[in-house]
């Protein structure tokens, strides 16, 4: 996807503050963060948005959540806690249609969310 952010990111095309990267997975940090820590958990395959989720992809997904785990453990917030978020289209406020967990920690969340 040539006009994708996050492609040119995990392409390296585009700069950003990388804290993780392995075949299929790239992490780094978001450019306006919500919390103390927001990091942004990317496939490096470009999938739009989780509609366009197919049973193929349970892999590299469920690898989005292994890598969020491991960067909370890293970053010393797995215990105290920590927040997932995933936009979904315009009613949730999706901005970049690339697939990507928003990684969340170092504040207490509200529930119900906004
Ligand atoms: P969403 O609204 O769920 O699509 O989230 C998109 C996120 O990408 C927002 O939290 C933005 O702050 C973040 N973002 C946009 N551009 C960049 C960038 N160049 N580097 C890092 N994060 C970015
Ligand atoms: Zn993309």
């Amino acid at each position: 996807m040539t006009d994708c952010l996050f492609c040119k990111i995990a392409a390296k095309e585009v700069p950003a503050r990388i804290v993780h990267e392995d075949d299929d997975t790239l992490a780094f940090e978001d450019i306006n963060p919500q919390a103390p820590k927001h990091l942004l958990v990317i496939p490096k395959k470009h999938i739009p948005t989780l509609n366009d989720v197919v049973p193929e992809d349970a892999p590299a997904l469920g690898h989005l959540f292994s890598t969020a785990a491991l960067l909370a453990k890293q970053g010393g917030f797995a215990e105290r806690g920590w927040r997932v978020v995933v936009n979904v289209n315009r009613d949730a406020h999706q901005l970049v249609f690339h697939v990507h967990l928003h990684v969340l920690a170092g504040r207490p969340f509200h529930w119900p969310p906004g």
